[in-house]
């Protein structure tokens, strides 16, 4: 099945048929990803631009590393290294990268809707890798396969999403994915880092971490974006870790097999306690793998077809 839809800028650019065709694709890759021959080139012969506006160790990785298992050409491009230190705007950048007859730009972007300007001026298929505190759908699929490796299936799960939710491009494509999959979401932050619409997702919200963990069958705990934050967003770091770090007290008011899951990077005794990130309950490792198979799942779906899309 090809993905019907030119380019992947919101996860709601996929359906539900398209998301589980994904997780069935990911799981041949998590076989070609564990044989001696890592080689699956179905994309040989097609190229990939990696096009990071701003930090990323897991997703430009794996995005690069996935290209190159499927044998496609990868480029990595970062804007402290492009002309966009010259003063390039998206447009002409856009314009110039198409140039070179990519089949599929991945890009992360710091300003929501970015994407949108990228994909207007390029002829190649565009997948977000991230635009500011919107979208990041590659993310939102590792963790709702990642949840349906481990429980069978989102129908009917309890999810609390607690930490920095008003800054969190992984909450919003989250929220959206696990709902279409059938699943209860909480989401928990300090009022100052909820947003004010938080209520019309379809969620419950609550502001006590105890209240969101209770009987979750699955935790999403998410960084303190300091970079996006503006000063006094809450009074101390030490003062959020007592209110909203995941602690071994707050995880035993969960369901006894609840997942812990946390997109990463992590800190370490902020928003989680070193002892859970490492700990059994823990698959954070394992959403960084299956971010590798999902990744080369969506690419050898979307790099393949680009004359069956509208
Ligand atoms: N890696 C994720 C992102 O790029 C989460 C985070 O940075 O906290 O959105």
């Amino acid at each position: 099945m090809a993905i019907a839809k030119k380019d992947l800028l919101s996860l709601s650019d996929l359906s539900v048929d398209e998301i589980q065709e994904i997780f069935a694709v990911a799981r041949e890759m998590k076989t070609v990803i564990a044989g001696e021959d890592k080689k699956h080139p179905v994309l040989r012969g097609r190229s990939v631009i990696n096009l990071f506006y701003e930090n990323s160790t897991r997703t430009r990785s794996s995005f690069e590393i996935a290209g190159k298992y499927l044998g496609a050409d990868v480029v990595n491009i970062s804007a402290s290294s492009s002309s966009v230190t010259k003063g390039e705007s998206l447009k002409d950048t856009a314009k110039t990268i198409d140039r070179l007859a990519p089949d599929v730009i991945i890009m992360r972007h710091g300003a929501s809707g970015a994407h949108e300007v990228l994909a207007q001026n390029v002829k190649a298929r565009v997948i977000n890798a991230g635009d500011g505190a919107h979208q990041h759908p590659t993310q939102a699929l590792l963790d709702m396969f990642t949840i349906t490796e481990k429980k069978g299936s989102l129908e009917g799960l309890k999810i609390a999403i607690v930490g920095d939710i008003l800054h969190s491009r992984v909450a919003r494509s989250d929220v959206w994915g696990f709902r279409a999959l059938g699943a209860d979401v909480t989401l928990c932050a300090p009022p100052t880092l909820m947003p004010s619409h938080a209520a019309d997702l379809g969620v419950t919200v609550t502001y006590d971490m105890n209240e969101a963990v209770k009987d979750a069958d699955v935790i999403v705990m998410l960084r303190i974006q300091l970079e996006r934050q503006k000063a006094g967003m809450f009074p101390s770091v030490r003062e959020y870790a007592a209110f909203y770090c995941l602690t071994e007290e707050r995880l035993a008011l969960a369901k006894p097999d609840c997942l812990v899951m946390h997109p990463g990077p992590i800190n370490r005794g902020i928003e989680i306690s070193g002892e859970i990130a490492d700990g059994v309950q823990s698959v954070i490792d394992e959403q960084v793998e299956n971010g590798l198979a999902v990744r080369m799942a969506l690419l050898s779906m979307m790099g393949g077809y680009q004359n069956d899309v509208n």
